[in-house]
């Protein structure tokens, strides 16, 4: 009798650790969340985790970052140049393969969130397709021919650059690099400093929608002119307040103005930019599903 083979994963965020073994059809025997302390603190609680389980095949890491990823590289596998506290240099990816004893896949929290979404959730249908998380930041990734979007380091698509309408929106932006970027003009910390609340303390017919439509759909648009993804998955906090997708679909068809001439965007748009499949659970999916397809 053959056992059925059995993946560890691991979302690895700034705030939270999502560790959970599953197997290849995705049913989780067990899952475990626990605060993101110190390094060495929060690893050694994943070592243990995974120790319970002799039989996993190999882990699967999609973290927060910077991170590096490029193959032969002396630092694969590390969180790089990160700003939070404890966390600059840490081999992640060595330090549970060598006490695990196991093969470990890393990559991006959106790459692994790819993957999932791939095997099992939104896009198991499409072969071009791009995932953005809309949170503390905007990150985007997604897939071409089936294969992860790679190239120099990875895409970075929340800091795409946008026009800017400065009598209507006067806010200058919160990223730290562009100040007016996707990023610091729509993500979770960009709400909050606009408009003096968090997201989900604004009502759902407050004009801060309007605006933050707005602006995704303008990054959207972008990547459909360059990517021709034939779907758009848009997850993270800021995509709980769900009447943000008619207007953003509204917001895409207006920006387009008819020139992409295909079903996909001028009949079917629910469809085309839509929420996970997976939905809170994307990110310990995605892991796992990234360390199936290391073997
Ligand atoms: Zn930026």
């Amino acid at each position: 009798m053959s056992r059925t083979a059995l993946y560890g994963g691991v979302e690895a965020g700034g705030t939270k650790f999502v560790c959970a073994v599953g197997d290849t059809t995705g049913h989780l025997l067990e899952t475990i969340t626990f605060s993101t302390t110190s390094p060495e603190e929060t690893l050694a609680q994943t070592i243990d985790f995974f120790r319970q389980f002799p039989h996993v095949q190999a882990i699967g890491v999609g973290s927060f970052g910077p991170v590096d990823l490029r193959p032969g590289s002396p630092t694969w596998g590390f969180i790089t140049t990160t700003p939070k506290p404890g966390w600059q240099h840490v081999d992640v990816a060595g330090t549970l393969g060598e006490a695990l004893g196991l093969p470990v896949a890393f990559d991006t929290d959106v790459n692994a969130a790819v993957l999932g979404e791939k095997r099992w959730g939104a896009a198991q249908d499409v072969s071009d397709f791009v995932y953005l998380t809309i949170g503390t930041g905007i990150g985007g990734g997604g897939m071409i021919n089936s294969a992860l979007m790679h190239g120099l380091l990875h895409p970075e698509m929340g800091h795409l650059r946008l026009p800017h309408d400065w009598e209507r929106d006067p806010f200058p932006g919160v990223c730290p690099y562009h100040g007016d970027c996707l990023e610091g003009m729509a993500s979770g910390p960009a709400i909050v400093q606009r408009w003096g609340r968090p997201g989900d303390e604004l009502p759902p017919e407050h004009p801060a929608w309007d605006l933050e439509a707005q602006y995704l759909a303008l990054g959207l648009v972008n990547i459909i002119l360059t990517l021709s993804p034939e779907r758009i998955i848009m997850g993270g906090g800021v995509m709980n307040q769900r009447q943000l997708f008619p207007k953003i679909r509204a917001a895409v068809q207006a920006l387009l103005a008819g020139y992409v001439q295909h079903p996909a965007i001028l009949d079917e748009i629910e469809r085309y930019i839509t929420p996970p499949g997976l939905g809170g659970r994307a990110g310990v999916m995605g892991a796992l599903a990234l360390a199936m397809s290391e073997r």
